[in-house]
C-alpha cells in the first residue's frame, strides 16, 4: 500500500534545514505540503484575538508565495487551508489516506496542542516532529529542560563551556527530490487570501522586508559581504536603518531562515574577515534567541501568565485610553510615540525602541504587560512567540531577569539615542505629544 505523507508547515518556511521534511522526502510515496491560517485562533492562551497586522500578513503572504515556488520545483505545490490545522488535516486524511503526518517541533502551547490533539485523535497514523527552530536539540543541551538556569547568564556560560565547533552542526541541505503531491487539485490559494484578507490590497507603501526564504538567503548573504558584522556591537543599538543591527529576525521568525545558517555564514565571515568582540556579540545575541526558545519549551503556559515565571503579580492592570493612546503613539513622550509610528508603519522595531516602549507601558503608564506584548504579537513581522513574550516578562520584573524589573529613564535614552532628535523628528514623535488621561482620578474632565 502507497504510504502518504502530510507535511504542516508553520515556522519552518524553506527547504533546506528543515530535518523534518528531510525525513518526509524518505519515508513516503506521495505527499501533501499544508499550510494553515488559522483566523480562529485567540491569542496567547487568553482574550487578545491574534489577528495578523498589515506588515506581518504581507510578510507571511511573500513566504508562501516564495516556499510554494520552491516547491513547484520539485513537482510540488503549497495547499493553503484558511482553517484550523485540525478542521483541514481531518478532511486530508479522509480524502487522501494519509498514513504519516510531520511537522516541526514549535514552542507555542497553540501549535503543540494541536499536534498533541492529532496524536491522541488518529492512533493509526505514524508522527514525525523534528527540531529546525533552533540552534540546538534539547539532547545537546547541558542540562535537562527542567533545569534550565533561571537566568540567560547562567545558560550562556553553561552553553559556551561545550565544544560548539563540533556541537552545532552546519544546515542540512534541502531534499534532493520530493515524493509526488498526493493532492493535484486545490483552489489556488491567493484567492482564498484575497477574500480572507479584502483589506491587503491596500497600499502599504515599500515595505522593510520581503518574505520568503529567497529573500532571506539574499538579506544573509548581502550582510556578510559588507563589513558590517565588524562593528556590531558599536552599532547595534541604532534606532533607525537597516545597517546598524542585522535584521535577521523576520526570516529566523518564520523560519525562511534558519538560525544554524546564520551561524555557518558568520564563521566563515570570521574566516574571511577576522573574528572580534563584534562578530561573537551576533553570536551572542543569537544565544538569547535560544535561551528564550527552552525558556518557552519549559515554562509553556506560564510564557503568558500574569505573573510570568515569578510568584507575584504585578501592581499595574488596564487602562484603554493608555492603551489606544501607547499604541497609537499619542503618549506624553515623544520617542515613545516615534517608536509606535515607526512599529505601526514597518512592522518592525529596534531592540533598543522595544526594551523603551515595554519600559513605558508597565512603568510609565502602568499597563498589564500582556496587552502590550500581544500588541506587538499582531504587529511585529519577527514576531517569535517566545522571544516577544520572553522579553516581556524580562522587562516586566516577571520573568528571567535576577535583578528584578528594568525602568527606563526615558528622558536619558532620548539624550543617549537620539541625541539630535532626528528620529523623533523622523517619525513625528512630538506631533502628538498628549496628556496621559483626559480624565483625573475622580473623572473629572482635565
Ligand atoms: C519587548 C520586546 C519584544 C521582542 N519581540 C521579539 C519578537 O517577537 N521576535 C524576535 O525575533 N525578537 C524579539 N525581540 C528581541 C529583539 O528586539 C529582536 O530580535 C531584534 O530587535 C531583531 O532585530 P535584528 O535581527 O536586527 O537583531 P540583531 O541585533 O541583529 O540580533 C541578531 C539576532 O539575535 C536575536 N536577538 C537579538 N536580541 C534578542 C533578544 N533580546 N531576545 C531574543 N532574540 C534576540 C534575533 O534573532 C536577532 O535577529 C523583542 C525584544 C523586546 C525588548
Amino acid at each position: 500500500m502507497q504510504k502518504v505523507g502530510l507535511f504542516l508547515f508553520n515556522h519552518d518556511l524553506r527547504m533546506d534545514d528543515n530535518a523534518a521534511l528531510l525525513l518526509a522526502a524518505t519515508e513516503v510515496d506521495k505527499l501533501i505540503c499544508l499550510y494553515c491560517v488559522d483566523n480562529s485562533k485567540v491569542g496567547p492562551g487568553w482574550q487578545q484575538p491574534a489577528t495578523l497586522g498589515p506588515r506581518r500578513r504581507e510578510f507571511l503572504f511573500q513566504s508562501l508565495q516564495d516556499l510554494d515556488r520552491q516547491l513547484s520545483h520539485y513537482g510540488q505545490k503549497l495547499v493553503v487551508r484558511m482553517e484550523s490545522p485540525l478542521e483541514a488535516i481531518a478532511q486530508l486524511i479522509t480524502a487522501h489516506n494519509v498514513s504519516h503526518l510531520y511537522s516541526s517541533q514549535h514552542v507555542g502551547t497553540y501549535e503543540q496542542r494541536i499536534w498533541n490533539t492529532l496524536q491522541k485523535r488518529y492512533t493509526m497514523l505514524e508522527f514525525s516532529q523534528c527540531y529546525s527552530h533552533t540552534i540546538f536539540e534539547p539532547s545537546q543541551l547541558p542540562f535537562s529542560l527542567e533545569q534550565l538556569p533561571g537566568s540567560f547568564s547562567k545558560f550562556r556560560r553553561l552553553v559556551e563551556k561545550m565544544d560548539l565547533d563540533s556541537i552545532i552542526s552546519a544546515p542540512l541541505d534541502a531534499p534532493a527530490t520530493l515524493p509526488a503531491p498526493a493532492l493535484v487539485a486545490d483552489m489556488a490559494w491567493q484567492t482564498l487570501w484575497q477574500d480572507q484578507f479584502p483589506e491587503s490590497s491596500g497600499n502599504l507603501g515599500q515595505a522593510l522586508f520581503k518574505g520568503g526564504a529567497s529573500a532571506g538567503e539574499q538579506h544573509l548573504k548581502g550582510y556578510f559581504s559588507r563589513d558590517l558584522a565588524s562593528s556590531y556591537k558599536q552599532t547595534r543599538n541604532g534606532l533607525d536603518g537597516m545597517d546598524y543591527s542585522t535584521k535577521f529576525s523576520p526570516w529566523l521568525a518564520n523560519g525562511t531562515l534558519s538560525p544554524r545558517r546564520i551561524i555557518q555564514q558568520l564563521k566563515q565571515y570570521e574566516t574571511r574577515a577576522g573574528a572580534n568582540d563584534s562578530t561573537y556579540w551576533i553570536f551572542f545575541e543569537l544565544l538569547w534567541r535560544e535561551y528564550f526558545q527552552w525558556y518557552g519549551y519549559k515554562y509553556q503556559q506560564q510564557l503568558y501568565a500574569f505573573s510570568g515565571i515569578s510568584h507575584s503579580s504585578p501592581t499595574t492592570s488596564f487602562y484603554p485610553e493608555r492603551f489606544k493612546k501607547w499604541s497609537a503613539g499619542n503618549t506624553p513622550y515623544a520617542i515613545i510615540n516615534a517608536c509606535m509610528k515607526q512599529l505601526n508603519s514597518t512592522g518592525y522595531l529596534s531592540n533598543r525602541g522595544r526594551q523603551l516602549v515595554a519600559s513605558c507601558f508597565v512603568h510609565e503608564l502602568g499597563l498589564d504587560w500582556r496587552h502590550g506584548a500581544a500588541y506587538m504579537e499582531q504587529q511585529l513581522v519577527d514576531f517569535d512567540v517566545a522571544s516577544n513574550w520572553g522579553n516581556w516578562q524580562y522587562l516586566a520584573g516577571v520573568g528571567a531577569d535576577p535583578r528584578g524589573h528594568r525602568r527606563f529613564d526615558l528622558r536619558k535614552q532620548a539624550q543617549i539615542y537620539d541625541p539630535d532628535n532626528q528620529f523623533v523628528q523622523r517619525w513625528a514623535g512630538e506631533q502628538t505629544l498628549q496628556p496621559l488621561d483626559s480624565m483625573d482620578a475622580a473623572d473629572w474632565p482635565i
